[in-house]
């Protein structure tokens, strides 16, 4: 998992020798824009810490993607928000427009829409992709093809994809491609996201809509593997969707299964082409795991979304002075820092290493046992994160445990809606989560919130034109600057 073929070292070297010979300004072929969700400094610090890159006496990065050269900084506030939603930044980071939390690609009062960069990209030529390692019709993989008044119009916007006419789209599912009215409010909370609906009336299942508009949609491994350079309209679902039709959690991915970076790898084959191409790639559980305060899930999701970012850098190598790659995220998710009361500034990062599953495959495990005792639930927290015997607990985990217990018994989880239950356990099954934090709580990690936070983001970029992503800016300046780059010169007013 860990080693880094490059360094920060050579790969500014590269970046230097490149802008030395470069005269005037020319425009990138193939850009990479990469948003790590839910991404902020603490998420890549914690996972470098835990791959040991402040093991030595000077630090090295051990993410590809903070070795890249250029760096800088944006604000993520919404229009509507100080702390942004998914839906507003990603409308930001496509369009290089502010709208309201909850809007997919239209203005505040839903009377206009965006273009976004894919569709310039593709106006201009260029092929255009989108992955995700979450739902392809969620709000971020969804700002590229679709306009919306809300995210949680999953159907409507999940039929603006065939119209879009993008070459690839790549991860995970759809939330409800049959277009069922759904009588669920949706939540922050995504470790039980299956849309339940009744009803499709006469609507169109979006699948075959997609099929009929020259998609080839494919559910295998096999037929994955099978996909072939020159295959333009290509929907590749990955065959394993945990809840929300999302693509599996890192931490429980089995050895073989397809990960983010094949898909990028993928995308890559399928659409090098002499006009270059546009690709968005997000690594959509980070956010997930971190509206969790889910530490160690948050740490392989990072690692596994810098997996994917390695591919785009391989690629670069190829192709260095065509080639543009940004890496950044659209908010940060939990408020996540590292050091709390209970560690003080001991070095305890690495306990996260015992945690065996995501809290979701927790949660189920909890659900699916029959009255438990505390002996069977301390039975399954060692097993999934080695509290009690790998870490030892002391008096006031177990009481904690205990109580969460009591609290979960004869309540139907998902229905806690009293106040404090809420900010003990933001939804989620109270030992599961109780759990997680006892975790974060002895591997030295705080949280501040289960939603997001307002920080600024860090932006790490690298090729032809990546000068242009360093400093502090906004976030609406990303796609500003990747259109001016690629030559789009109809930007969003
Ligand atoms: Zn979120």
């Amino acid at each position: 998992m860990k080693k880094l073929f490059l360094n920060f070292f050579y790969l500014t070297l590269i970046a230097v020798l490149l802008s030395g010979c470069a005269g005037e300004e020319k425009s990138p072929k193939f850009v990479f824009l990469f948003i790590g969700d839910g991404m902020g400094l603490g998420q890549q610090q914690l996972t470098e810490s835990y791959l040991g890159a402040y093991d030595s006496e000077y630090p090295m990065p051990e993410l590809n993607f903070t070795g890249l050269p250029q760096k800088g900084f944006i604000t993520t506030y919404s229009s509507s928000h100080k702390i942004t939603d998914s839906a507003a930044a990603g409308t930001a980071l496509s369009s290089g427009q502010k709208t309201s939390n909850g809007r997919i690609m239209k203005n505040s009062e839903a009377t206009a829409g965006f273009t976004s960069v894919a569709a310039a990209a593709k106006s201009m030529g260029m092929q255009a992709g989108v992955i995700s390692s979450v739902s392809l019709d969620h709000a971020t993989p969804a700002v590229f093809y679709a306009n919306a008044d809300s995210r949680n119009a999953y159907y409507e916007i999940s039929m603006q994809l065939p119209e879009s006419g993008f070459d690839f789209f790549g991860g995970g599912g759809f939330r409800n491609p049959e277009g069922l009215q759904v009588n669920q409010k949706y939540s922050e909370n995504y470790t039980r996201q299956d849309t339940r609906g009744v009803d499709a009336g006469d609507r169109k299942n979006m699948l075959l809509y997609a099929k009929e508009k020259g998609y080839t949609v494919i559910t295998t491994a096999d037929e994955f593997h099978a996909l072939k350079k020159g295959m333009d309209k290509v929907i590749a679902i990955n065959p394993q969707l945990q809840s929300g039709a999302a693509m599996p959690y890192a931490i429980d991915r089995p050895d073989g299964e397809l990960a983010l970076a094949d898909f990028v790898r993928k995308g890559i084959e399928l659409m090098e082409n002499d006009n270059g191409f546009f690709m968005m790639v997000e690594g959509g559980k980070i956010d997930w795991a971190c509206h969790a305060n889910d530490a160690a899930t948050t740490v392989h999701e990072v690692i596994d979304f810098d997996q994917a970012v390695k591919e785009a850098i391989d690629f670069y190598l190829l192709h260095p002075d065509e080639t543009l790659i940004i890496v950044t995220g659209d908010h940060e998710t939990g408020g996540l820092a590292m050091g709390n009361t209970v560690t003080y500034s001991q070095d305890v990062f690495r306990v996260l290493s015992h945690q065996k599953a995501s809290l979701e495959v927790v949660e189920n495990y909890m659900e699916s046992l029959d009255h438990p005792d505390f002996s069977l639930v301390m039975e399954a927290l060692g097993k999934f994160y080695g509290l009690g015997t790998d870490i030892p607990l002391n008096g006031f985990d177990s009481l904690r445990i205990r109580y969460a217990l009591h609290s979960s018994a004869g309540i139907p989880v998902r229905q806690n809606k009293i106040p404090d239950e809420f900010l003990d356990y933001g939804g989620y099954d109270p030992v599961a989560i109780t759990a997680t934090r006892i975790m974060s709580e002895k591997a030295g990690v705080a949280w501040t919130s289960w939603s997001h936070t307002s920080i600024p983001l860090p932006v790490h970029s690298i090729g032809m034109g990546s000068e242009r992503f360093g400093g502090f800016y906004d976030n609406t300046d990303i796609p500003k600057r990747i259109m001016e780059l690629i030559g789009y010169t109809a930007i969003n007013k």
